[in-house]
């Protein structure tokens, strides 16, 4: 770990080398040489010091002759930007004649007190530079100044003040700096190298990262665009076959769902736009709290739908001010519109606005919800293109991520800040300041009340109130109960219609809701989109699956997504069929009604007396162990006449409708029929099996009445229970 001197050092030099502009590598290799030539600088002191105190005038000039470079060098060198290594090479050039001059007047390799290691140090620190070529140019002299001071050799004599004994202390003073430094130039070459190689990691990830955000971007934009598609394709079809009927409800979806994709498509232009530095700010004189308050007032129906009290709460009843309406309209319709969507039904939303305190000068805008909140770990990014936050569960709600970052651009563009403070659990305050300033043309501020009609979509503002069931006009009319699972209102109207003379319909708009209705009405079938708010489809078909009321119903899962991924996964978690959006609705009721039809094999299997063994196919596997259960718990009850369906349903933990629903599409059966067959069967084996009396297997068998017994007996056998006996 490197010292907090060190790291105050560090980021001293960090201060000093940088100048505005200046490119990454260039202030890197700044700092590196700058660090070299101080440690030189301060072994050089050191060196010129002991010359001093040891009598040896010809070290002491050396030391003044490197030192007259190393300084000014270092002075310079903050102020450098450019043409470093050029600059750095000339004076390491230099230094390295210098020290060719002292060997030769100190008598050659061997006698000059270790100068012969200097060049080393030099040619390590000349590898930071950007250009191979003058390492090479300063190795080569470093190299051709060694050979000519050794083959200079027989001309030169030793200085006399150079005693052996003094110059072997400067021979390993030398060395050992020397030595001490071009280690600390490799550790430091090492590290960076890491340094680097961690970057490159962390640019790969980002890459990576980048790529899973477009993949996701990419799902939930075909997500966003197939629900409406689908709509307009089937409102379309239904126009052409029955005109009379559809004309004015399917052109109207039709247009809410057209209305949706334009919002979509715009939001995503207007980032291209905003990002691109093309989009104008057109900024008027208008009462900002008038267009806030109509806009706030636009969004009611929506918040009544989800009982959500919302209010708007101005500090001031006018107020005038320069800025862009349709931006403003925007900015406040992604902050409201997420309010409400994230929002819990029942709780509250509220938009303040006026100036701020005194002595500053914005407007603020604020949008608060006791909503979930959002997790502090999460609040950094959610102003990011494409950052949607997973639930708990994995999963999120309908969205394309682009809101907040739109938002953010648009008052940015305004010139303006906006902040999020958020709770888990207790709820997310926006706020928006905005620049005041009273210098544009003066607008009227009467058209504000259209913004409604223009920008935002009926369907949105009041599609969330929702259907309950269709009217059940009785099961004795032979038709089977489908659960329609989906969060989308004009789908559930688009499948409504296709699909109401055919099934008596149940809705419910997420998972959770799904889950509550499969176990309250127990349908023949069940449709579910996977993509919904609170619950998706996925998680209500594992819970489906693993409750022994519901694990029989037949499920299909209709989604936008038509990847194979998405399918296998339902699939492989016991969905029954896919059926991807846009659909055909001939196929859609096809599926549906052949997989109620496929419910015969499971019928075939339970309805019949005859013995089965529990299987492993995933098809049988659960219903195999249910109706084992039942059985066992028939058989253990076989001679108490008063056991019937409340005895049953305390034992399997269901309520009566539920056994009732479950047992007849298991086995097309009433409770009530199967065991009086089950207790017949049982009283068969025993005739044909023991030596009992028929009035005793009676008893045995639950049927304390014998002719009621000999009665039902004949009924189901076709002759009386005494022909077997006789
Ligand atoms: P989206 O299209 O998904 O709504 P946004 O950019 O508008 O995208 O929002 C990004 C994320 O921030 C959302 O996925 C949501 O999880 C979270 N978020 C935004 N506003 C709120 C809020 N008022 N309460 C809770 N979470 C919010």
């Amino acid at each position: 770990m490197k010292s907090r001197g060190v790291g105050r050092l560090l980021g001293w030099i960090d201060t000093i080398m940088f100048i505005p502009g200046i490119d990454e590598n260039i202030l890197a290799m700044k700092k590196n040489v700058w660090l070299g030539s101080f440690g030189s600088g301060i072994a050089i002191s050191g060196m010129t010091l002991l010359g001093y105190f040891l009598d040896l005038p010809v070290i002491v000039s050396y030391g003044f002759a490197l030192l007259s470079l190393t300084i000014p060098a270092l002075i310079i060198l903050p102020f450098l930007k450019k043409n470093i290594d050029l600059i750095f090479f000339s004076i390491q050039f230099i230094l390295i004649w210098i020290t060719f001059f002292f060997m030769l007047r100190m008598g050659g390799l061997l006698t000059s007190a270790g100068l012969l290691f200097t060049g080393i140090s030099i040619i390590f620190m000349s590898t930071t530079y950007q250009n191979n070529r003058l390492t090479i140019i300063l190795f080569s002299t470093y190299i051709t100044t060694l050979i000519t001071t050794a083959l200079l050799q027989p001309k030169l004599s030793p200085l006399p003040q150079m005693t052996p004994a003094k110059n072997l202390l400067f021979f390993t003073v030398n060395f050992t700096w020397q030595a001490g430094y071009t280690l600390l130039l490799i550790i430091n070459n090492i590290s960076q190298k890491k340094k680097l190689a961690e970057a490159k990691h962390a640019e790969a990830l980002r890459l990576q990262e980048l790529d899973e955000a477009k993949t996701r971007l990419f799902t939930n934009i075909t997500h966003e665009f197939r629900t409406p598609l689908t709509i307009i394709l089937g409102m379309a079809r239904l126009i052409r076959e029955k005109p009379e009927e559809w004309l004015e409800d399917g052109t109207e979806k039709i247009g809410n769902s057209g209305k949706n994709l334009l919002n979509l498509v715009n939001q995503m232009l207007d980032l291209a736009k905003l990002e691109a530095g093309a989009m104008p700010l057109h900024n008027f004189q208008q009462d900002i709290i008038l267009q806030l308050r109509y806009l706030v007032d636009s969004f009611s129906s929506m918040a009544i739908s989800r009982k959500i009290r919302l209010e708007f709460i101005p500090g001031t009843d006018h107020f005038l001010m320069d800025y862009d309406a349709d931006k403003l309209m925007h900015i406040l319709s992604n902050l409201l519109s997420n309010a409400l969507k994230y929002n819990v039904d029942g709780n509250y939303a509220e938009v303040k606005a006026g100036p701020a305190g005194q002595g500053e000068n914005d407007f603020v805008i604020s949008v608060t919800d006791n909503g979930p909140g959002i997790n502090p770990e999460h609040l950094p990014y959610i102003f990011d293109r494409f950052y949607r936050i997973e639930k708990d569960n994995g999963k999120q709600e309908s969205g394309s991520g682009l809101g907040l970052t739109l938002t953010k651009e648009l008052v940015r563009l305004m010139k303006g800040t906006i902040s999020v403070c958020s709770l888990p659990d207790k709820g997310t305050t926006f706020t928006v300041c905005l620049p005041i300033s009273n210098q544009a043309l003066l607008r009227e501020t009467a058209g504000f009340s259209d913004f409604r009609e223009r920008w935002i979509s009926e369907s949105y503002l009041s599609g969330h109130e929702r259907k309950t069931s269709s009217g059940r006009k009785g099961e004795e009319s032979g038709r089977h109960i489908l659960l329609i699972v989906e969060d989308s209102n004009d789908l559930v109207d688009y499948l409504e219609a296709v699909l109401r003379d055919d099934f008596l319909m149940e809705f419910a708009v997420n998972g959770k809701e799904g889950f509550d209705k499969a176990l309250e009405f127990v349908p023949d079938i069940i449709l579910s989109d996977v993509m919904m708010p609170e619950m998706d489809g996925i998680t209500m078909l594992d819970k489906i699956r693993s409750d022994e009321r519901t694990s029989h119903i037949p499920v299909v899962m209709l989604t936008a997504k038509a990847d194979i991924a998405s399918r296998l996964e339902g699939i492989g978690r016991g969905a029954d069929a896919y059926m991807s959006k846009p659909f055909h609705e001939e196929e859609l009721k096809l599926r549906l009604t052949k997989l109620i039809e496929q419910r015969n094999t499971l019928r075939q299997r339970y309805a019949s007396m005859g013995v089965f063994t529990q299987s492993d196919d995933p098809t049988y596997k659960t219903e195999d162990a249910f109706m084992m259960k039942i059985r066992g718990i028939m058989e253990a009850n076989l001679d108490n006449e008063d056991f019937g369906i409340n005895q049953l349903c305390r034992g399997v933990g269901m309520s009566r409708a539920q056994l009732y629903r479950k047992f007849k599409s298991l086995t097309d059966k009433t409770v009530n029929e199967y065991l009086i067959q089950f207790r017949l069967y049982k009283a068969n084996e025993m005739l044909k099996n023991t030596s009992l009396t028929a009035s005793e297997i009676a008893w045995e068998t639950g049927f304390k009445n014998l002719s009621h017994f000999s009665r039902v007996y004949r009924k189901m056998y076709g002759h009386s229970p005494g022909s077997h006996r006789n």
